[in-house]
């Protein structure tokens, strides 16, 4: 279980999905982040613990942009930890996902990935989905 959202908005979103956040923190707590999109680049905040550590993040580093997703992470596979925390990125960090459930068949995935060159920054089952689309997109 976990707490997910995505944004496209007008204003800046990064307070929208905090706001957002917290009224789905009760699905997952060991973790948060939020993921935005401004003039092409995407930039993350993750923060382990309670929303509180996320929003105290965001007052020292303010995300811009009007796109965005959001996610509070109750952890299955992977310990607490700020590298666990979704949104996780492929290795061009043009990917950008956050993930309720699990990935079954992540290890044999991570494997095939990390033969083909992809580096992997967590622990979580999540990081294979964006180095995956990666690969596809590469063509
Ligand atoms: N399996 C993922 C993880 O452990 C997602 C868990 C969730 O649904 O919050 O990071």
């Amino acid at each position: 279980m976990c707490g997910i959202l995505g944004i496209i908005g007008k204003a800046a979103v990064a307070p929208l999905l905090l706001d957002g956040l917290k009224r789905l923190e009760y699905r997952g707590y060991d973790s948060a982040g939020i993921a935005t999109l401004t003039n092409g680049h995407i930039a993350r905040r993750r923060a382990e613990g309670k929303l509180g550590n996320l929003e105290a993040l965001l007052a020292r580093e303010p995300l811009a942009g009007t796109i965005g997703i959001g996610h509070t992470r109750w952890a299955t596979h992977g310990k607490v930890t700020d590298a666990n925390a979704h949104p996780h990125v492929d290795c061009t960090g043009g990917v950008v996902v956050i993930h309720n459930g699990i990935v079954e068949n992540h290890q044999e995935l991570k494997q095939r990935l990390a033969a083909a060159g992809h580096a992997f920054a967590s622990e979580t089952d999540t990081e294979v989905i964006p180095h995956l689309l990666e690969q596809y997109l590469k063509g």
